[in-house]
């Protein structure tokens, strides 16, 4: 038996790797389903859960911007990926009858709500999931510290990060098989070692709101519910 969930409101990052699975490019049906369903699990056991996506699987500005496009349009096409996602992961979570709004940083009135925090809050007090779409909805920045920003905005107790690995290493566990998981570690360890948990901005926003970050796999399903009652395999950074 799982003990009591340890936090009563949580942001889930989601990249958009994550939305892709085992593909090279786009989204993965099997694989925003299962997210949806334990975005579902979460939300059953009282949580508040609010989401933040990505858009690398469809499109990711600095790539582009280093092929010669101008950075701030390259970002902008970004943003609106994060949308195409949002909007994916809305309806599955729809199709398993669990109330969602997604909220645009960049106002598209006829597709989604524009990010307005008290609506947000009022959304989530309701029990709704909230999907957070188009970033910070600024250029130069990421999907990691909208999602730092979100978290802090929201009150959340942890930000969660779901990645391919179950946690931070301190070598790649794909290529080393000693590689380590750390069980904790400080936000100031992170920046220095450059320790790749999240960029700099993000990891800045979150330790300046104290706001620890979980890093975890959204792969294995079942995880997210998992990780949040303290078992399970992950990395809290505080
Ligand atoms: N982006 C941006 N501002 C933001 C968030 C995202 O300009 O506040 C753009 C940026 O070009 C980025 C792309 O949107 O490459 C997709 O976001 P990100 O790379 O963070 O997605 P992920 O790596 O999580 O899939």
């Amino acid at each position: 038996l799982n003990p009591a969930p340890r936090y009563k409101r949580v942001l889930l990052k989601i990249s958009g790797e994550a939305l892709m699975g085992n593909r090279e490019y786009g989204l993965d049906p099997d694989m925003v389903a299962q997210i949806a369903r334990d975005v579902g699990a979460v939300r059953a056991l009282g949580i508040d859960v609010c989401l933040v996506v990505g858009g690398g699987n469809i499109f990711r500005g600095v790539s582009v911007a280093a092929a010669g496009m101008e950075r701030a349009s390259a970002d902008y096409m970004g943003m609106l990926a994060t949308v195409i996602n949002a909007l994916a992961l809305q309806n599955a979570l729809e199709q398993i009858q669990v109330d969602t709004r997604v909220q645009t940083a960049i106002p598209m009135d006829t597709v989604a709500e524009p990010y307005i925090r008290r609506r947000a809050e009022r959304h989530m007090e309701k029990g709704r999931v909230v999907i957070f779409a188009a970033g910070t909805g600024n250029p130069y920045f990421t999907t990691d510290t909208a999602a730092a920003l979100r978290a802090s905005e929201m009150g959340c107790d942890v930000l969660l990060k779901g990645t391919k690995v179950d946690g931070v290493y301190d070598a790649d566990p794909e290529k080393n098989p000693d590689a380590k998981r750390y069980e904790r570690l400080g936000y100031m360890r992170v920046l220095t070692d450059d320790l790749g948990v999240m960029d700099h901005a993000a990891i800045s926003l979150a330790r300046e709101n104290q706001i620890p970050i979980l890093v975890f796999s959204i792969y294995r399903p079942g995880a997210f519910a998992e990780v949040l009652s303290g078992n399970g395999c992950y990395t809290l950074v505080k």
